[in-house]
């Protein structure tokens, strides 16, 4: 039998992102609200509420008159976080666009591939990242007029400011696009899925709005008292949904990080008096193990709420026990918008290690190996609906049938069971994924790249665990060409060799294993079970 969410079920609008922030009515805080707050400029770089649309509108008109943005097309962000983004991200749907975000760590090579996949028409990014972005953008036929950067303006002159892209006509012909709430979409961000290379996850104005609402449970946040830390970056959907569109819904201030570091992130806890801070475990670790974090006074935080990759009871416990802080922990998804599962505010403690409870208007199964429904209680891979649940794969029919059931139910690829309180842990992932510190590494991009090496004949990629810094990560068993080497130096010149093409989080920092052959099936599909169970025997160099 499916389990529905323990909470009643909540009605969603049918409203598209831009009407549901920006045209809600009894909106419970003002046009003046602060909303976000650049870290390291507190005093100058500050958006209102008000702030955030006026900009967003500017924009998404001058897309229009300048441009002649077409209904759906897509704008591509290349930035690390900064405050511009969440009013160039509503600018673009104020003009019926579609955003793609991408991870700054990218390569040229890397970014081409999403930009071509996404057809994106336009690329914003930052004066740091702009020779990689013009590479990038070249390659894929987006003329340098339309890449523009936010923040700093660009001194050499080589592309435009976003605010500089206005309406050119100065009537006001322009009107904002409405979006159909289910038919349109409002972001494509990517992932692997359960298996090959990153896709284009179709989020649409629906998911967004349903997942605000869905995340509102708990009641945990209060109006005068809480104040937010943006450490997760905007282009991964777990930031976008939390941060993004979260503050301006609830109208909360975040104070916003371009990327993580630790004295900066103590430093801004304490001089803005943060409660709420969403991580992923890495930062855990790090608050567990750096001595830095106890000279700071980190009294005003409240709450951490950790998602994106597993967090273990004893973390929870150490934290809780050097600092007085709570960490709940939660569960989602590219494929989810992302939140599914959150842990209750007053829960943490009794169910330690569990990634919380179905949140309202979701239902879940639970499928054993058999492909049927395990008995309550007993671990299955975990399927879920719900109004949240994304559109499918980009283009890709054939990976959407494979993953989303014809009664609607998205198959997570990760295996887990919920106790008799509703309360979700995950135990296994059924899936190629490999998530190195939350971010996603997909086995097969990497095998692929490794085939055009030498030495390398064939190859397998696999996530093993490091458990002193409590991460999966990636390893390539490896077979070598017929004449080349197997010496550990040969295995340190491929991962050294793969490192120049790669986004850092991609590195082979489980290292190369030389092997005879790649376990596979009769079909030629790569037995990875095999690989993980040698690996556990292997162990993981720190
Ligand atoms: P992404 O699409 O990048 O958000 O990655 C989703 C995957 O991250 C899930 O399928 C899980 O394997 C993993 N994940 C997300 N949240 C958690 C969590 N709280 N504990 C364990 N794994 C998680």
């Amino acid at each position: 039998m499916p389990t529905k969410s323990p909470y009643p079920d909540i009605d969603i609008p049918d409203v598209d992102l831009w009407g549901f922030i920006f045209e809600r009515k009894n909106r419970p805080f003002p046009d003046s609200q602060v909303v976000f707050r650049d870290v390291h400029k507190p005093d100058t770089r500050v958006y209102t509420f008000a702030d955030v649309r006026k900009a967003a509108i500017t924009f998404g008109t001058g897309l229009r008159s300048e441009w002649d943005w077409a209904k759906n097309e897509v704008l591509a962000l290349y930035t690390p976080n900064d405050i511009d983004v969440p009013a160039i991200i509503y600018g673009t749907l104020w003009a019926g666009g579609i955003v793609t975000p991408a991870n700054p760590a990218y390569s040229a090579e890397e970014l081409a591939f999403q930009l071509k996949d996404a057809e994106a028409k336009a690329l914003v990014t930052t004066v740091a990242y702009l020779d990689t972005a013009l590479k990038a953008a070249a390659k894929c036929g987006i003329p340098t007029n339309r890449v523009l950067v936010l923040g700093e303006k660009d001194e050499q002159r080589r592309v435009k400011h976003w605010t500089q892209i206005v309406n050119l006509s100065r009537s006001s012909y322009y009107r904002r696009r409405k979006a159909n709430p289910d038919k349109d979409l409002a972001f494509l961000v990517y992932s692997s899925g359960t298996t090959g290379l990153p896709k284009g996850v179709m989020l649409s104005h629906r998911n967004m709005v349903s997942v605000v609402l869905q995340n509102e449970g708990g009641g945990c946040y209060v109006y005068g008292r809480d104040k937010y830390l943006a450490i997760l970056p905007f282009y991964h959907i777990y930031a976008l949904t939390t941060i993004v569109h979260q503050m301006l819904h609830r109208g909360f201030e975040a104070v916003v990080m371009p990327a993580f570091e630790m004295k900066t992130f103590l430093k801004a806890i304490q001089e803005h008096r943060i409660t709420m801070v969403y991580v992923a475990p890495p930062v855990i670790v790090r608050l567990a193990r750096d001595p830095e974090a106890e000279k700071y006074d980190l009294s005003s935080l409240l709450n951490i709420t950790s998602g994106a990759a597993p967090l273990t009871g004893e973390l929870v416990h150490a934290i809780h026990k050097k600092f007085g802080i709570k960490i709940t922990q939660a569960y989602g998804l590219s494929e989810t918008s992302p939140t599914t599962h959150i842990q209750p505010w007053d829960e943490w403690l009794t169910a330690l290690g569990s990634v919380g409870k179905l949140v309202p208007n979701m239902t879940a199964k639970y499928i054993s190996e058999d492909g049927t429904e395990a008995a309550p209680g007993q671990p299955g891979e975990l399927w879920l609906s719900g109004p949240n649940v994304f559109k499918g794969y980009w283009k890709n029919p054939t990976a959407t049938a494979a993953s989303i059931t014809e009664d609607g139910y998205f198959k997570t690829g990760d295996v887990g069971f919920a106790d008799d309180q509703h309360n979700f842990y995950i135990t296994d992932r059924l899936k190629e994924l490999i998530k190195y510190k939350g971010f996603q590494v997909a086995p097969a991009e990497l095998e692929g790249k490794l085939l055009a090496h030498p030495n390398v004949a064939d190859v397998a990629v696999i996530g093993v665990m490091d458990t002193v810094n409590h991460t999966e990560v990636p390893r390539a068993y490896v077979v070598a060409a017929a004449d080349g080497a197997k010496t550990s130096e040969a295995g340190e010149e491929i991962v050294e060799w793969l490192s120049q093409q790669v986004a850092h989080h991609k590195r082979l920092r489980g290292g190369v294993v030389f092997v005879d052959e790649i376990p596979k099936s009769a079909s030629g599909k790569i037995l990875r079970r095999i690989l993980k169970e040698r690996a556990k025997k292997e162990g993981v160099k720190a």
